[in-house]
């Protein structure tokens, strides 16, 4: 059967049901989403005049849910738009609409029995072939199947999200015993291609991948915190980024998740096991009391830690009372902080005599031995555990490529001096002759399997570009980004300077690619997978010159960009940006001018050179302006006016997006644009597009004249800008930068209309940068960004 899904249903609509809508919403898929019937009228209700037997009231559970989607933070919707495909109803009176549905995902309390009587009112009224999961975190899926029809239990199976959808990557798909191949063969693709995810197949055991080993870590390290008398700040000031997960590290993370729903977790894999096992997930007494007290954590506003008067305290667990957050500051700690790659910085760290090493060993050792000891039962390899760890608790490295970054030989040494059996499957590893988990061949990656090496499977969409580049090679390289041979006539300019920042070797190389690409190459890709895309120009490199006075270096520096900006848009083969994460200033300048943009979804884009007492000076001002001249549909009358308040309010106000599809809507992508659901495909999604617009005859754009509106548009948006001043909401020296940009984008003191060339508009736009950057206070306001990370109003 060719499986599609068009429309869903969602049933619960509490904090992992209203999200999975949302996150549906967001790919642009209906969503009916079901709750209970309330029992009782609220008081508002009863002062209405309202019944039980009004639809409002029987709807307002997931009514009431929908809207609370608005408020959330992080935001669950990537547009609020999107609120429109989800229609809230309830389980009584909307059960016979799942007929019209392709998919249900049951999203309800966490108990069998009411589990299995939903789907038992299900299988009465979906039609045959739609397919039914469940989003349970850890009960049985075989066991919530049975009694169901024959197609029920064929198109059944474990769909498990993890908090929150949008944003965490991890899918576990769990098939039961019953669920057809060709069902989990959809789902997986589905999940990975439509919903973004990372797929990872889990076995029917209690929690599945990520929970099992997650809770089994977290729990470990509360016991050694306990007995080794560590406090919590000291062991998430060890637990966070410094190993590569985190920043919430492991308490502020259980804050996050909510300790009632971590107990809850906790006791469902302590009933289900035995012995040894059963034993770690017994949670300590304190955390019982903690939930009877109702510190749950952030939800309910203190719990492991708790913020007052600024200040962050955290819990002493003998004496339930809050103290000043503590922090482990040891050699080891500043040693790994020297060290580059995260295989180096666990090595110096684990086996460090200090309190630092003492606790992440007695962490690590026993997670890692769990972690093998589950190989096989869990899943069906070690990179399903790994990429489980990683997708659903923001590990940098799973258990497995952990464990070879700490070197298997040593710490199994280790392990056994302190008296632990060694768990078979390192054994295996070891009497193979083996030292590491995972090896690399002739570029390709092998996992251990438990007798001997397999290749890890390759997916052709997702392109790792560090692997990509240690197997292919550069074709030339230098401090700020590197020219790649993508395959298939397609090159790949990636960004690697710090922060992906804009300097004058980005800027060479965009240059060199340009020519490269015209002459050997059908297209070009502009991307990377840092932590951004890239958060804008070098602002220490202008900063120094504006300090210096070195305003003809600035001149040439900026004429520069914008030279290739515009190089980047005249290229007689298609370039294609591929942006994600931070995408602002400069960053978002390379990909305006660019052929086509391929987005990831979670794209944040804006041209905020206003933070830093700036305006764009790569082309940014035209460019977003013409990008809105030429977005608008056929036979709409232009407004060059309202195009231009529009661009300067964006630019003025430095907005950025929370999202590749509000992206959209502020203009920075138009309607052919791309957007990727999932990060993992950007950049072979973008390649995709740069072969697809080759294959249709692409052709540069002509160089037309740009219609402006010259004094009477800089007089209107001078008009609102003194408007703000003057109600309060900018400040003096905002008003002027506004003046700037009012100037730059109403092309000065031409007539209303006048079309004019786009390097009469650039050489305003440069004007205006190198007068603002010679103030005092912009450079006020580029210092303070540059030492602080954060925008100064003065
Ligand atoms: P929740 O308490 O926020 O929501 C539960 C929903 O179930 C509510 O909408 C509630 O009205 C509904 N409900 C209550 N009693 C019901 C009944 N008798 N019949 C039908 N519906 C009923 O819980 P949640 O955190 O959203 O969890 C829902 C499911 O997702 C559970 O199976 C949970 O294990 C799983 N899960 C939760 C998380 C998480 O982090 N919270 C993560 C992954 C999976």
């Amino acid at each position: 059967m060719a499986y599609q899904i068009r429309k869903a249903a969602v049933l619960g609509s509490g904090v992992m049901g209203s999200g999975i809508a949302a996150h549906l919403a967001n790919i642009g898929i209906p969503v009916l989403l079901l709750d209970i019937v309330p029992r009782e009228l609220t008081k508002e209700e009863q002062a209405k005049g309202a019944t039980l037997e009004d639809k409002a009231v029987r709807n307002r559970i997931a009514a009431g849910s929908i809207q609370k989607l608005l408020k959330q933070k992080p935001a669950p919707l990537t547009a609020k738009k999107n609120l429109q495909l989800i229609t809230p109803g309830n389980l009584e009176d909307d059960l016979n609409n799942l007929k019209d549905v392709d998919w249900i995902i049951e999203v309800i309390v966490e108990n069998l029995d009411v589990k299995k009587s939903l789907y038992e009112k299900i299988d009465g009224v979906r039609k045959d072939g739609t397919i039914v999961s469940s989003n349970t975190s850890g009960i049985s899926i075989n066991a919530m199947v049975e009694g169901r029809s024959e197609d029920f239990s064929k198109h059944f199976l474990g769909t498990h999200f993890f908090n929150p959808p949008r944003y965490l990557k991890l899918l576990e798909v769990i098939p039961a015993n019953t669920t057809a191949p060709e069902v989990v063969e959809f789902m997986t693709a589905f999940g990975e291609d439509r919903l973004g995810k990372g797929v990872v197949i889990a076995k029917d055991t209690p929690n599945f991948i990520a929970n099992r080993i997650g809770t089994y870590g977290l729990l470990v390290t509360l016991r050694e915190m306990m007995a080794r008398g560590y406090s919590i700040g000291e062991v998430d000031s060890a637990t966070g980024p410094l190993i590569g997960r985190p920043k919430s590290a492991t308490f502020r993370t259980l804050d996050v998740v909510g300790l009632d729903t971590f107990m809850h977790v906790a006791k469902n894999v302590y009933d289900q096991t035995s012995g040894e096992e059963q034993q770690v997930f017994k949670a300590p007494e304190f955390m019982a009391t903690m939930v009877q007290n109702g510190w749950l954590g952030a939800k309910s506003g203190q719990g492991f830690f708790l913020k007052k008067d600024k200040e962050i305290l955290e819990l002493d667990p003998e004496t339930l009372e809050y103290r000043a957050a503590g922090k482990l500051k040891t050699p080891s700690q500043e040693m790994a902080k020297q060290q580059k790659g995260l295989a180096a910085k666990m090595k110096t760290l684990v086996y460090a005599e200090d309190r630092t090493g003492e606790l992440l060993w007695s962490i690590l050792a026993p997670t890692l031995r769990y972690s093998a000891e589950l190989t096989g039962e869990i899943a069906d390899d070690i990179v399903a555990i790994d990429n489980a760890m990683k997708w659903g608790f923001g590990w940098e490295q799973g258990p497995f490529e952990t464990w070879d970054a700490i070197g298997v030989k040593k710490s199994v040494e280790m392990m056994k001096q302190e008296g632990h059996p060694v768990p078979a499957f390192v054994q295996a590893l070891i009497d193979s002759g083996n030292e590491t988990f995972y090896k690399e061949e002739n570029g390709d990656l092998h996992f251990f399997d438990g007798t001997s090496y397999q290749p890890v499977p390759v997916n052709e969409k997702v392109i790792d570009l560090k692997r990509y580049k240690k197997k292919h090679g550069v074709i030339k390289s230098n401090s700020g980004a590197s020219l790649i041979d993508l395959g298939d006539g397609i090159a790949l300019l990636e960004f690697h300077s710090r922060s992906n920042a804009i300097g004058m070797d980005i800027m060479q190389m965009i240059n060199f690619a340009v020519d490269e690409v015209e002459k050997n190459f059908k297209g070009l890709v502009i991307g990377n997978q840092g932590k951004n895309f890239c958060v804008g120009a070098n602002l220490g490199m202008i900063l120094m010159e504006a300090q210096d006075d070195n305003i003809f270096e600035l001149d040439f520096t900026i004429k520069t960009f914008q030279n290739a900006m515009m190089k980047i848009k005249y290229s007689n083969k298609p370039v294609v940006a591929a942006p994600f994460g931070m995408s602002l200033g400069g960053g978002a300048e390379v990909a305006l001018p660019a052929a086509h943009i391929q987005a990831s979804m979670e794209t944040y884009m804006g041209l905020v050179e206003a933070g830093v007492g700036l305006i764009p000076g790569g082309g940014g001002n035209k460019e977003l302006y013409m990008k809105q001249l030429k977005g608008l549909p056929h036979g709409v009358t232009v407004d060059y006016q309202n195009i231009a308040s529009k661009v300067f309010e964006s630019i003025a106000m430095a907005k950025v997006s929370t999202s590749a599809e509000e992206a959209r809507e502020t203009n920075f992508l138009n309607f052919v644009d791309g957007i990727s659901v999932n990060s993992d495909h950007l950049i072979y999604d973008a390649k995709q597009a740069a072969l697809s617009l080759y294959e249709n005859g692409y052709q540069a754009p002509l160089r037309e004249k740009v219609p402006v509106t010259g004094e009477p548009g800089y007089a209107t948006l001078l008009l609102g800008a003194e408007g703000m001043f003057i109600s309060g909401y900018i400040s003096e020296y905002d008003l002027k930068i506004a003046k700037k940009l009012a100037f730059v984008l109403s092309g000065g003191k031409v007539p209303y209309g006048t079309k004019v060339d786009e390097q009469y508009l650039l050489d305003l736009e440069r004007q205006a940068f190198l007068s603002l950057v010679a103030e005092p206070k912009t450079q006020q306001r580029m210092q303070h960004m540059l030492v602080k990370g954060k925008p100064l109003r003065n």
